[in-house]
């Protein structure tokens, strides 16, 4: 069995350092009022650590977590049976994927998350009749990667809203380095820069190139991980100087010959690629934005130079020369 990798503690959790500040002070002051923290709700492209951090959240509070997802819970009665049957007064409730969940069940959140209480019906008919139930006082944590999809009822019933940011490529190196430590194994310095430096600031895509990386070590019979073997792995993933995969730059390429270079509405360019506009916007996107390398702009997606110079297409005339 391999060591447990994912951190449990704030003090374990690498980057971030601006939400961590804050939630130790809303995490102690939750703790010295002896009362469940508020709802909070966690905001970030997927892979930044938003499932982990909820599980920190309730390792540092001491209370158990029930995680679920918005798809999971598609009636009333589904919610209601999490709420009644596996909740402790101050535990969490992990929701990921908030944004999925279905106009019914949100609208039975509203009082469960407000008053702590819920609606059931019993029955059918001239019989039916509501029941109210008092649930534990419980925290929800939910996970979006589009808050933009959040219905502003639901919104405004997190007291705490928190954005997690792309990880700099000195605590993605940071983070491999702990799981080499964690493996008994040594990294070179060079080598986890350089991982860190092609993960698109994203936490899962660093602990999934050091696994590669280390399987390529370990075949060539390495306890050390160097940088001639890490870029020889990246090599085989395709992985280019900047981190991106065959799909990212085919967006680009996309957008730049099809379109030149646009502006092109999110649709058409999610049509051409054969690829769902939400996945494009969601995965695909935010991290071509923070490279630089494509911009969202009233009139659609446009790639910038840095985009044609990267990928080694000619700038289009420019008027002015
Ligand atoms: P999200 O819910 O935002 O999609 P996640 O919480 O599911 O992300 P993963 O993408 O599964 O996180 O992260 C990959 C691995 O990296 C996991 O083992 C996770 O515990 C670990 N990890 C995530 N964030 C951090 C961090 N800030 N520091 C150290 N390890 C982390």
């Amino acid at each position: 069995m391999e060591p447990a990798l994912r951190p449990k503690t704030l003090d374990e959790y690498v980057g971030q350092e601006r939400l961590k500040k804050k939630l130790r002070v809303y995490l102690e002051a939750a703790k010295a009022r002896k009362e469940p923290l508020d709802h909070l709700l966690l905001v970030g492209p997927p892979g930044l650590g938003k499932t982990t951090l909820a599980h920190i959240i309730a390792y540092e509070l001491g209370v158990k977590i029930r995680v679920t997802s918005g798809p999971a819970i598609e009636k009333p009665g589904d919610l209601a049976a999490i709420l009644t049957n596996s909740l402790d007064e101050g535990d969490v409730l992990f929701i990921d994927e908030i944004h999925r969940l279905s106009r019914q069940a949100e609208e039975h959140l509203y009082p469960a998350m407000e008053d702590f209480k819920m609606d059931i019906v019993i029955g059918q008919g001239p019989a039916a009749r509501t029941l109210r139930l008092d649930l534990p006082r419980f925290t929800l944590i939910g996970a979006t990667t589009r808050p933009g999809l959040l219905t502003s009822p639901l919104r405004s019933r997190f007291g705490i809203v928190e954005h997690l940011e792309f990880y700099t490529v000195e605590e993605l190196a940071q983070a491999i380095r702990r799981d080499a430590a964690l493996l008994g194994l040594e990294v070179e310095e060079e080598a986890a820069q350089e991982m860190g430096r092609r993960s698109r600031g994203t936490m899962r895509i660093a602990k999934r190139l050091f696994r590669r990386v280390r399987d390529f070590a370990e075949v060539a019979g390495e306890r050390r991980i160097t940088l001639e073997r890490t870029l020889e792995a990246l090599r085989a993933l395709g992985l280019d100087e900047l981190g991106l995969e065959k799909r990212d730059r085919e967006i680009l390429e996309t957008l730049i010959l099809r379109f030149g270079g646009g502006p092109v509405g999110l649709v058409t360019l999610a049509t051409a690629l054969a690829e769902d506009p939400g996945t494009l916007e969601e995965v695909y996107e935010p991290y071509l934005i923070q490279l630089g390398l494509l911009k969202r702009t009233p009139r659609g997606r446009v790639a910038t130079e840095a985009a044609y110079r990267h990928l080694g297409f000619a700038l289009p005339m420019d008027p002015l020369l």
